[in-house]
């Protein structure tokens, strides 16, 4: 068995109920991703258009894409058609775009608000208060082409494990404040993306629904 298969499945088995692995294969060959496939894996995360366009085709049809990057609008269409999933939608502006482009093709496709919890100036995403917003001001209901199905987030980039599952609880807390105001009737609002290599377990202890993981299955990256 490879290191790839054994990870998967190490994973795979100490995922609680109701937890879905999303393996980040970005930057990773083909190859790689068919030894996860072989193994049983079925959701792949990409960050960039190109990658994600490129790598679908040599996959088998049954492969659930996710789009896990800072998505730019005028990638959209090329995306819209095959994604599952887009775990990124940081701006009114993308959300506009995705439902202009679904709704040309005949679409619904299901996204995720991406949540600014970490310290990082440079992450994207939605505050607590924009999501709010977004929701009281009926924002979502014009665009009936993008379902809403829970938030994303990462944590900052620290050691300090306390840090982090301060930030997964404060991404919780969006997805409460959402689910009750907003989605309270809408069962497929249940998805916490949160996690990674180094914190899913945390993240897997303060609610998440998808945990997003690359270097742990595929090894590091050369960039
Ligand atoms: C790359 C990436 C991951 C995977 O990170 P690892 O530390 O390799 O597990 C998860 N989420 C996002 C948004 C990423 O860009």
């Amino acid at each position: 068995m490879s290191v790839i298969s054994d990870q998967i499945k190490i994973i795979t088995e100490t995922l609680p109920d109701g937890v879905e692995l999303v393996a980040v294969s970005k930057f990773h060959p083909v190859e790689a991703l068919k030894e996860a496939y072989d193994a049983g894996q079925r959701i792949f995360g990409e960050s960039r258009v190109q990658e994600i366009s490129q790598k679908r085709l040599l996959m088998p049809d049954d492969v659930q894409w996710h789009f896990i990057g800072h998505l730019q609008t005028n990638k959209v269409r090329q995306l819209v058609p095959y994604v599952s999933l887009i775990h990124s939608v940081d701006s009114i502006k993308l959300l506009e775009s995705i439902n202009a482009e679904s709704a040309r093709i005949g679409k619904v496709v299901d996204v995720l608000l991406q949540l600014h919890v970490a310290q990082e100036e440079t992450k994207f995403g939605f505050t607590c208060e924009d999501c709010v917003d977004l929701v009281d001001k009926g924002v979502l209901d014009r665009l009936p082409n993008v379902r809403v199905c829970g938030v994303m987030g990462m944590a900052t980039n620290t050691d300090d494990m306390v840090k982090v599952r301060e930030e997964f609880k404060s991404i919780k807390n969006v997805f409460d404040t959402l689910k009750q105001r907003y989605f309270a009737d809408k069962p497929y609002f249940k998805e916490i993306s949160m996690g990674m290599s180094d914190d899913f377990h945390i993240a897997m202890e303060e609610g998440s629904t998808l945990v997003r993981i690359g270097t742990t299955i595929f090894g590091s990256r050369g960039y």
